[in-house]
């Protein structure tokens, strides 16, 4: 295509190209596709011919994406089927008009803000923050919002009832975090683990362990009600193998994938996402803290951290494992 060159100063032959360019996005460096024409008797490269695209906006996603954070339009998307105006909306949150509408239109968003953001998406917190704050909407808006965040409830398959009668029928007592088993959340906080990310087996039941023994300590009560026992691994949810093959008559939504981890084949899980709505404040914010804490370690790497725990090294073989030692807990 034949273009002005003011390098030439005349019409000259010009080329579209890309380069691929990497982008630091708070310390992540973001690769980026530039586009650009150059003259091919000068050389000389020139603007974009996509005016529309913009490479920082890009790597936003791109780093939204990596992060497991949320996108401009999903926010968008969500106030508006909530059907309340973006003040009504900021106001909730808690994030001030101005900085929720800069998010709306690309601006990336603080860790914090996204955090909130994404709780508000779950209807049990959403619920609460209107709740707390019931002067922000009409009564009409809020009684309908109400009424389409109640859920529904949820349908077992036979061999998770046998299951449950067996293994998961015990009272609430020390061993299971002061409350009753609830195969429900039990699977959701497996759920929420292998969402977005594809975790091995034996991290898998640490990562519940933490979770529940974490909460229990913090709020005085454990999150899924499922008990902990001694294995040479480390702790493990009691009936693991159990519960995995029930639930997986139950719901296909969590996958198993054997993985070739170089010197030895294990079992990978991932999983849809979670149901939010069955979680509170405490326990989402008790599971994300986990998740992170953890986010780089290996199998064999939480292993050995929960050897270290207080409830392991005075437990034995095969006992269960009492959540009066998450006083002590390492996280
Ligand atoms: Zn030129």
């Amino acid at each position: 295509m034949k273009k002005f060159c003011p390098l030439c100063e005349k019409e000259t032959e010009q080329l579209s190209a890309t380069e691929s360019e990497e982008i630091n996005i708070r310390g992540e460096m973001i690769p980026v596709e530039f586009e650009y024409q150059y003259c091919q008797e000068c050389g000389e490269k020139f603007e974009p011919t996509r005016p529309d695209y913009d490479p920082l906006d890009n790597a936003y996603r791109v780093y939204r994406q990596m992060k497991g954070m949320i996108q401009p339009e999903e926010m968008k998307r969500f106030s508006k089927n909530l059907g309340v105006t973006q003040k009504e909306y900021s106001k909730i949150l808690g994030i001030g008009i101005a900085t929720l509408n800069r998010y709306e239109n690309g601006a990336l968003q603080s860790q914090s803000h996204d955090q909130i953001i994404q709780l508000s998406m779950q209807p049990a917190n959403l619920r609460k923050l209107i709740e707390n704050k019931p002067e922000i909407l009409s009564q009409e808006t809020r009684n309908r919002i109400f009424q389409s965040l109640k859920n529904e409830g949820q349908e077992c398959g036979n061999l998770l009832n046998e299951a449950i009668e067996e293994f998961g029928s015990y009272p609430p007592d020390l061993f299971s975090g002061h409350i009753r088993f609830d195969i429900n959340k039990f699977f959701q906080t497996i759920k929420f683990f292998c969402y977005k990310d594809q975790v091995v087996k034996t991290k898998l039941m640490k990562l519940l362990f933490y979770a529940d023994f974490k909460h229990f300590r913090d709020y005085g009560t454990s999150i899924t009600g499922a008990r902990y026992a001694y294995a040479t691994h480390g702790p493990v949810p009691d009936n693991f193998g159990t519960w995995l093959i029930a639930i997986s008559e139950w719901e296909k939504e969590v996958d198993c994938e054997e993985q070739n981890f170089g010197n030895f084949v294990g079992e990978a899980y991932t999983s849809e996402e979670p149901d939010w709505s069955i979680f509170s404040t405490s326990e989402l914010a008790v599971l994300a803290k986990v998740k992170k804490e953890f986010q780089r370690f290996s199998g064999k790497q939480i292993k050995f951290f929960s050897h270290q725990e207080d409830g392991y090294i005075k437990s034995e073989t095969g006992k269960l494992i009492s959540y009066q030692f998450a006083q002590k807990l390492q996280i």
